[in-house]
């Protein structure tokens, strides 16, 4: 893995949310976007060299949602950049990880992701990401 390529926050109000971080970093996200495959809407911040990802549930079967309703609002995964997601997969696996999806699925900000579950990694969810350009 390369780098922390962002955090994701789970937040009940994505409206909301926007304006609180926007607050706490001094400048206003810089991009909305909707994972409909995913029940999500998220929006992106960057800061410095870092980005935080927002994500709200768009309806009550969504994983963010799903969340929330568990745990509450907070932080939800790690991403970390890879060059070769397959191989990572691969890897991950055969030192006993569980693989959530082992096909890469389209996530926001153009990249294919891979989740990594909670169980097997602390309690910390991992996205894997790749650019999908
Ligand atoms: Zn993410």
């Amino acid at each position: 893995m390369n780098k922390i390529e962002h955090i994701g926050i789970a937040v009940k109000d994505l409206a909301k949310a926007n304006e609180l971080f926007a607050l706490i970093f001094g400048k206003p996200h810089y991009k909305v976007e909707e994972v409909i495959s995913e029940g999500v809407k998220t929006s992106f911040f960057e800061v410095g060299p870092n980005k935080i990802e927002l994500l709200e549930g768009t309806n009550e079967n969504s994983p963010i949602s799903k969340f929330i309703e568990k745990k509450g609002e907070g932080i939800h995964h790690i991403a970390f950049a890879v060059d070769n997601i397959l191989a990572e997969v691969e890897r991950l696996k055969n030192e006993g990880f569980i693989v959530l999806n082992e096909i890469p699925k389209k996530g926001a900000d153009n990249k294919l992701v891979v989740f990594i579950h909670p169980k097997s990694t602390n309690g910390v969810l991992i996205e894997l990401c790749q650019d999908a350009s």
